[in-house]
């Protein structure tokens, strides 16, 4: 292993461009940069360029630039490129999960395992020569044979979201890169720093300059990259109604998108489950990284005697949480990503006492000694919630777990199917056939059976159903491979006789 520094983290972080660092230009103008937030401490670590419209255009340009080279370079080269970045990434991966907790605020241990959920990803695309095979069929018609291969599409975008600055990016770029494709990444505004971390190790592994870009900023980038003639596919992951308009945005122009949305998951109980099992998996899915997760589980839909058995085990082990820094070893929960999530999530929970919803446990107000500053709220439970009530309609995505009741299995498969998303589902079960109707009835992208957050492995793909995802293939995975590209068929002949003359009946087999 060749122990590299780990790249430092910037005070102010740069534009990723054509392989160099490139802060904003002194002249921007002010309110072109903003704080990035340590949420524990609630103070400004360092600051992020806003990017605009000509930012966009320089890195795609690079991007458009290394895209010829790039796509050329036979398969297995590109894979020992990612090789040797999967070497890096586990190399410093607890370096660049400490930079996700200081600016995320999701507890150490979480975010180390967000880094390797996108390290699993990389080395998916490590077997890219594999993935990309096409398809042969030898004499279609005599003396004609018919293949499949596909291409890359160019450059392509990926806009992504701040709960995951690590993971999310991966279930796009390595895959997108090792087709031969080149890339431009958008993240989130709020944690930016990985984003850098990997382009500096990327670079290291000895990727070409362009092939890998990062533009910093907000909607002007986003819409900038949607709308450059020369961004062939974009890929976003956030909330639904920026998803819904990027998507529309991106295909009126004709190009593929596929933009992951928001998230309201539901775990049902069934009578029969392991209570403590259930107790257990719905502490962890609700209130682990505060719930800003897009397979968090935010409902539990408790069904039969359930509910009176398993509230009062929940509510003792909501009041109980260990909320506090990150870095701190024993924290459950840390705090929230900025002050204003904060108050549009205990907004929500006096909302829902307003609806009429049982406030069994309240997270508001709390304080951690020594960070008084920081975004904290614990964790909150409701029971007696109803499908009319907005704290169940709508995405609150904090630590807010909302307890609905029904008699029975149809009624709870009934009351998942109904809801406008469709992203992961879980259902906690001891009876096969329960398990078995149940995935197979249930109209969600992601079904767990005793297991709560079930996000797919690198090889199988990620993606939820109706509004939560806009586009026809999922992220990563082989789907991944498919949507970053194009198929293209050969058919060939090498005639040895004399032509037989025009043909003016469609051809067929012969
Ligand atoms: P967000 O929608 O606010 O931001 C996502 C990205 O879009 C960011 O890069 C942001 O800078 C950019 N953006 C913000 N406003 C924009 C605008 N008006 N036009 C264009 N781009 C804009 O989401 P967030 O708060 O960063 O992340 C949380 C959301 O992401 C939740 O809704 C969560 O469910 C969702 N999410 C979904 C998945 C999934 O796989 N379905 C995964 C993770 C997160």
């Amino acid at each position: 292993m060749s122990h590299t520094p780990a790249p430092t983290a910037h005070d102010r972080i740069p534009h990723w461009i054509d392989g160099a660092a490139h802060l904003a230009l002194p002249e921007a103008a002010a309110g072109a940069s903003q704080g990035v937030f340590n949420p524990a401490t609630g103070q400004v670590i360092r600051h992020v360029p806003l990017g605009d419209a000509s930012d966009v255009a320089r890195a795609v340009a690079a991007a458009r630039a290394a895209w010829p080279a790039w796509s050329d370079t036979p398969p297995i080269r590109r894979a020992r490129v990612m090789n040797r970045f999967l070497a890096l990434l586990n190399e410093h991966r607890d370096a660049l999960a400490a930079l996700i907790t200081q600016e995320h605020g999701k507890v150490f241990s979480d975010a180390q395992g967000e880094v390797m959920r996108g390290i699993d990803i990389v080395e998916f695309a490590c077997g890219i020569p594999q993935l990309l095979k096409g398809d042969y069929t030898e004499q279609v018609s005599t003396g004609i044979d018919n293949w499949t291969v596909r291409q890359s599409l160019g450059v392509v975008a990926g806009i992504t979201p701040f709960n995951f600055p690590c993971m999310v990016p991966c279930w796009m770029f390595p895959v997108a890169i090792a087709c031969g494709n080149t890339f431009v990444l958008k993240p989130s505004e709020r944690d930016p720093s990985a984003s850098i971390f990997m382009a500096e190790l990327f670079q290291q592994a000895g990727l070409p300059d362009g092939v890998f870009n990062v533009v910093h900023g907000g909607r002007e980038v986003v819409e900038a990259l949607v709308d450059h003639p020369d961004v062939k596919a974009i890929s976003f992951v956030g909330s639904t109604p920026i998803a819904h308009s990027l998507y529309q945005r991106g295909a009126q122009q004709g190009k593929r998108v596929q933009a992951l949305g928001g998230a309201k998951n539901h775990m049902v109980v069934m009578p029969d489950a392991d209570l403590d099992g259930a107790v257990d998996a719905l502490v962890g899915a609700a209130y682990g990284s505060a719930g800003e997760r897009c397979m968090a589980i935010s409902v539990a839909v408790l069904v039969g005697d359930v509910a009176e058995r398993i509230v009062p085990l929940l509510a003792q082990r909501a009041r109980s949480l260990k909320v506090n820094n990150g870095m701190v070893a024993e924290a459950e929960m840390g705090p929230i990503v900025t002050r204003e999530a904060l108050a549009r999530i205990e907004g929500y929970i006096a909302l829902g006492a307003q609806e009429g919803a049982s406030l069994v446990v309240d997270g508001r107000g709390l304080q951690v000694p020594g960070h008084e500053q920081g975004f904290f709220t614990g964790g909150t439970l409701f029971d007696h919630v109803t499908p009319s009530m907005r704290i169940y309609r709508e995405e609150i995505f904090g630590p807010v777990l909302c307890c609905v009741r029904v008699p029975d299995l149809a009624q709870a498969i009934e009351l998942v199917n109904r809801h406008e998303f469709g992203n992961g589902v879980a259902c906690f079960t001891s009876d096969g056939q329960t398990a078995r109707e149940f995935s197979r009835q249930i109209e969600v992208g992601m079904v767990g059976i005793n297991v709560p957050i079930p996000v797919p492995m690198a090889w199988h793909g990620f993606g939820g159903w109706k509004r939560s995802l806009f586009g026809d293939t999922h992220a990563y995975g082989e789907e991944g491979v498919r949507f970053y590209t194009r198929q293209k068929s050969v058919m060939q002949r090498w005639p040895t006789g004399a032509s037989k003359g025009a043909e003016f009946a469609m051809p067929t087999a012969k």
